[in-house]
């Protein structure tokens, strides 16, 4: 057990982690953040252009972009390990984390900004095509689309509202969903049968995703007769769901039905005192890389007035 009790440890490093070590460290609060072992930078270290974050008028990386905020934490201050926290207790004035080597850190606050992990198909070429064609984020990339031939898995809310918005921008949105019916709701399935544009794969599953350097197109299994098909698509957007990275808070932490920590919304505060949560781990609706920041921020802003409050 280390004998310091910090002010500040942050659990997670995309963009609501590194913005929240930002602002701490600015406040002089010497934040230790935890990144994660495997996955230090977050959901961004896996795409390509990033073209939404304001101040890159010509786009930037997702990479680079992570490199930067991990930078910009670090100039000021930020202590930053590439590990993982495999416990946590959050329940006393002086809350404990546990890092994959069984050394245990406190602190008077604890920020959590663990993410969220979008659910995959599990196919070979799926991870390869990833920002080449395949992705998880109508919004975020729907704009690369334009003119071409897409389609969408799934049969919620989220995978007709993808393809609603992706018909924007593309000449075609074939939706292939497993079964002849939806679970999205009355409203977004009539939105959807609406548009010329969207047409349904039914009781169809994606066997197979081809391309090489970029997605070139699926092979589909009806779900019925087991026949096989090809679809020729430059585009496939995944919304099969998305499991937010809550299993170390549970029993502590509040969460909501779908397990995403619940926040004292406007604020970032949870059940805890001196604990709170930004980013897509509590967000189920933007699931943005600015959204996710401007919560990163109001975190630190929130641990930093709970801090004063002790004083
Ligand atoms: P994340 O970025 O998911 O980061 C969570 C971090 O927590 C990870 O580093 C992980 O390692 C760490 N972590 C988790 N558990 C632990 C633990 N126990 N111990 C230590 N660390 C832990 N958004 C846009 O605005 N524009 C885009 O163009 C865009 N493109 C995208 C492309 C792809 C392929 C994907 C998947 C997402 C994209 N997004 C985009 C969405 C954006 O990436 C997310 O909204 C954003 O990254 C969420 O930030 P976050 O900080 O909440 O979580």
């Amino acid at each position: 057990m280390s004998d310091d009790v910090r002010n500040v440890i942050i659990i997670g490093s995309g963009p609501a982690g590194y913005t929240a070590a930002l602002y701490t460290a600015r406040a002089s609060l010497k934040p230790l953040v935890f990144e994660g072992a495997v996955t230090a930078g977050g959901a961004l270290m896996n795409t390509t252009e990033v073209e939404n974050f304001p101040g890159f008028r010509d786009g930037i990386m997702g990479p680079e972009l992570m490199d930067n905020m991990r930078a910009q934490a670090e100039k000021f201050g930020a202590e930053l390990i590439p590990d993982d926290i495999v416990a946590v207790d959050l329940t006393g004035d002086v809350k404990t984390v546990t890092d994959s080597e069984g050394n245990v850190h406190r602190a008077r606050t604890v920020i959590v900004t663990t993410g969220s992990q979008h659910r995959k198909l599990g196919l070979p070429r799926e991870d390869a095509l990833s920002g080449r064609g395949v992705s998880w984020c109508a919004t975020c990339d729907g704009f690369f689309f334009k003119g071409q031939d897409i389609a969408v898995v799934g049969g919620g809310d989220t995978a007709l509202e993808e393809a609603t918005f992706l018909s924007r921008f593309a000449n075609s949105v074939t939706v292939i969903h497993r079964r002849d019916t939806l679970r999205a709701s009355k409203a977004m399935q009539e939105r959807a049968f609406a548009d010329e544009k969207i047409t349904f794969a039914w009781d169809s599953a994606v066997q197979e995703i081809h391309g090489d350097p970029k997605l070139s197109g699926v092979t589909l299994r009806d779900t019925t007769t087991g026949e096989t098909r090809e679809l020729a698509v430059t585009g496939l957007f995944i919304a099969i769901g998305h499991d937010p990275r809550t299993e170390l808070f549970k029993g502590q932490l509040d969460l909501d039905a779908e397990g995403y920590l619940k926040v004292e919304s406007p604020s970032t505060r949870t059940n805890i005192p001196g604990v709170f949560a930004a980013g897509d781990v509590v967000d189920h609706t933007y699931r943005q890389a600015i959204t996710a920041a401007g919560t990163g921020c109001a975190a630190a802003l929130d641990a930093e007035r709970y801090l004063a409050s002790l004083a």
